[in-house]
């Protein structure tokens, strides 16, 4: 399938060149030329994950993966499953956070990479992925990465402001993980990023890419946990006509992931995109008026974002007719609120964390009569540790995969918030990884 570009509808790409190009011109977001249908719902939701994502994957890759190879890639991808939890009589919950990084950016991130490693091997060429964290991103890009040949990666972070454990999640793991400590801000991270893909000598010379959240690749392997929920609702329950899916939304990947598995026969009632105070959707929706406020900080940080940059897809989903536009409302959910929903859940026997209360929240202040409700569990609450046990007042333990890398060397390189340093540096790393080294 060809994929093509939102502010330049004639610029067509194919599947392997959206994954590596990321973004086509002017910053345009690429989109599928055609969304399949399903035919055979019922067939489909009777397979076991990995067969049934092989299905849905199959018409958007077209020849460019072997029937083979997709299997292979969705087997590495989709090593740990999504969960359905009941929390009440009309409530679900579906669980993202059973990977290695205990996000449901696991799922994206380690479809990307496999994908990548296949194409790469197909060219015999090498590339760099280069990204900046301010914490999650960085963990699931590097383990999603760790190990693959041809492909080096490169991540920067602001030293001293991420947590602890967070650091821990992605600079303990050496190999082709590269990370480097920068004395600046997320914001400095981000600017040093921008400056090397600016920099088309460098980016040639090292074959740049930067696996960040506007790759095709990451979404079209979200659309699977979906189906992976309904085949389990249906399951349990014997009908499905009746979900109603919260997403705790950020850059409105995921929403968007679900508006496409809608669009592809899946029949999902509604939608509801739940935001915190960064809520330049909800108001959108109610106004028309496309007016972003400057970001603030919440206690779900991963959706502090102001500017979604999944917005564009959202909106050719639904005023492109794929999708109804009576099927998506949007709802703004508090900082209070969201620790109110913490001890709420907990009530229910539940502990959670502030992204999925969110969701939740917003799911039971609209949920109708005959709906059946299903919020997504986007991060694992020992991921959010200390807002958890404050909010709580009980200590959380931490699950085996936090716990193991805890005790890890952190393997960084210390950085100048400084371009022509990092060039030098890439360039170096090109030819080999770069030394690893402890920073503290
Ligand atoms: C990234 C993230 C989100 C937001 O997802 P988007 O696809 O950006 O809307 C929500 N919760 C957690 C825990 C995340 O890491």
């Amino acid at each position: 399938m060809q994929f093509y570009n939102l502010k330049h509808p004639t610029e067509k790409v194919s599947f392997s060149q959206a994954v590596r190009q990321g973004l086509g011109k002017d910053q345009g977001l690429f989109f599928p030329e055609s969304v399949p249908h399903i035919d055979d719902l019922e067939g489909l939701l009777s397979l076991p994950l990995v067969e049934r994502s092989c299905k849905i994957l199959a018409p958007f890759v077209g020849e460019e993966l072997s029937p083979e190879q997709l299997k292979d890639i969705v087997t590495q991808a989709f090593n740990f499953p999504a969960l359905v939890q009941p929390i009440s009589e009309n409530c679900s919950v579906l669980e993202l956070f059973h990977g290695p990084t205990l996000a449901f950016k696991d799922f994206g991130g380690r479809f990307m990479a496999q994908c990548l490693q296949a194409f790469t091997r197909q060219s015999n060429e090498k590339i760099t992925i280069l990204t900046a964290t301010s914490g999650d991103t960085g963990a699931a890009v590097a383990h999603a990465f760790y190990g693959l040949e041809n492909i080096n990666v490169v991540i920067l972070y602001p030293q001293g402001k991420i947590s602890l454990l967070q650091e821990k999640m992605f600079t303990t793991l050496g190999g082709n993980i590269s990370t480097l400590a920068v004395n600046g801000s997320f914001d400095d991270c981000q600017q040093l990023v921008k400056d090397c893909f600016d920099d088309q000598g460098l980016n040639q010379a090292i074959g740049l890419n930067s696996a960040n959240s506007i790759n095709i690749s990451r979404l079209l392997a979200q659309i699977c946990y979906y189906f992976e929920a309904a085949a389990q609702l249906y399951r349990q329950r014997g009908k499905i006509d009746d979900l109603v899916f919260s997403v705790p939304s950020g850059n409105f990947g995921n929403l968007t992931a679900g508006l496409l598995a809608k669009a592809m026969g899946l029949p999902i009632k509604r939608f509801i995109a739940a935001t915190n105070a960064n809520d330049t959707v909800p108001r959108y929706l109610q106004s028309g008026n496309w007016q972003p406020n400057p970001t603030v900080a919440t206690m779900s940080n991963a959706m502090d974002v102001s500017r979604p940059n999944n917005w564009p897809r959202v909106e050719h989903l639904l005023t492109t007719g794929l999708v109804d536009e009576q099927c998506l409302t949007a709802q703004m959910i508090d900082e209070e609120q969201t620790q109110m929903t913490l001890l709420k859940l907990n009530s229910l026997g539940y502990i959670s964390e502030p992204h999925a209360c969110v969701a939740y929240r917003a799911l039971q202040q609209s949920l109708e009569a005959g709906e059946f409700g299903v919020f997504l569990g986007t991060a694992h609450p020992a991921k959010f540790k200390e807002t958890v046990e404050s909010v709580l007042g009980q200590p959380l333990a931490l699950p085996k995969e936090l716990a193991d890398c805890a005790s890890e060397k952190i393997l960084s390189l210390p950085l100048d918030n400084d371009f022509s340093q990092l060039r030098t540096l890439l360039l170096g790393n090109y030819a080999s990884p770069l030394p690893n080294e402890a920073v503290c």
